[in-house]
């Protein structure tokens, strides 16, 4: 009936503003969150996979809401994108991970994730330049993680941007490769270091046949490339001890270790030797 209908709709408008206000509170906390210091980087370990050393710390960010407790970057990344406010949050975790990453030994490494808005920002390299200078990081010891959106748009302009922190001696890293719209002619175009391979791949390894097949081809088509190939999420002993076969460079996940606050980290576990 009409008024049925007419109910629908209030209910449903209802439902939308009840959202749009989530939305607008969470922005707001969030954005508090930046200005108060509330977010925190923790930090997992990836290991080199040729000899079972740790390499470095991926920085993973972390919102300790003052009601909610602690929020899963999941949670307000997206949201941090849609209202720009990634770019101080960006800048935030930047300059914490090269901080604690220069107390680190100097055998370990620091990955930061860098947003595809970040990338539009003009004074990014500057930023990059500024966290390094004030931390005092070595450059070869920063990889900056970043997902293949970057190389969709404005491709010419992202690729000049990545050979000017590649030149200053910055890693980079091709995350949750296979997930996107992975084109194989990104890979030859663009300086990577590393191909991070996703984790939805490595968490089907031990169940299909096709996995294995697709792994090993992106490490035959990485060394044909020069680069370095990262297994994610890897959990289980047997999922490594398969990765290591399929000849993968470097492992992250649960088996070595979850993220965690960096005065949670023990430093005295043997570092790769620097060669
Ligand atoms: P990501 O860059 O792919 O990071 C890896 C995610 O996988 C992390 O989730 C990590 O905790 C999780 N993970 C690691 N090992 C395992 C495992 O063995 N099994 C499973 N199931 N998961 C594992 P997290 O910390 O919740 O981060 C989610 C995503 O949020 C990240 O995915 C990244 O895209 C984004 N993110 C996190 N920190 C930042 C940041 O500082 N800046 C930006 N732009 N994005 C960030
Ligand atoms: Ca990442
Ligand atoms: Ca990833
Ligand atoms: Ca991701």
């Amino acid at each position: 009936s009409k008024s049925a209908g007419r109910n629908c709709f209030t209910i449903y408008d209802e439902a939308m503003s009840a959202e749009l206000e989530a939305r607008n509170t969470l922005e707001g906390d969030l954005r508090d969150a930046i200005a108060r210091c509330q977010l925190e980087v923790h930090y997992q370990p990836f290991m080199d996979a040729n000899n079972g050393a740790r390499r470095g710390f991926e920085a993973l960010v972390r919102w300790r809401h003052p009601a909610r407790g602690l929020i899963p970057p999941d949670q307000f990344i997206a949201l941090a994108e849609e209202t720009g406010l990634i770019v101080p949050l960006g800048e935030f975790v930047l300059r914490r991970a090269c901080a604690d990453a220069a107390t680190w030994p100097s055998g370990l490494m620091v990955a930061v994730n860098l947003s595809p808005i970040q990338f539009k920002e003009a004074d990014l390299f500057d930023v990059i330049c500024a966290a390094l200078r004030d931390s005092g990081l070595a450059p070869h010891r920063l990889e900056i993680e970043i997902t293949e959106s970057v190389l969709l748009e404005r491709g010419a302009e992202n690729h000049a941007f990545m050979e000017r922190l590649k030149h200053l001696g910055i890693e980079l890293a091709l995350d949750d490769f296979g997930t996107g719209y992975s084109s194989l002619s990104y890979l030859t175009a663009f300086p990577f270091d590393k191909i991070k391979i996703d984790k939805s791949f490595i968490r089907n390894l031990t169940h299909q046949p096709r996995s294995s097949a697709i792994i090993s081809s992106i490490v035959t088509l990485a060394r044909g490339l020069d680069m370095s190939v990262t297994a994610e999420g890897v959990e289980t002993s047997e999922e490594y001890e398969r990765l290591k076969a399929l000849g993968i460079n470097f492992a992250q996940g649960y088996l070595f270790g979850r993220p965690q606050p960096v005065g949670q980290i023990d430093l005295d576990e043997p570092v790769q030797s620097s060669q």
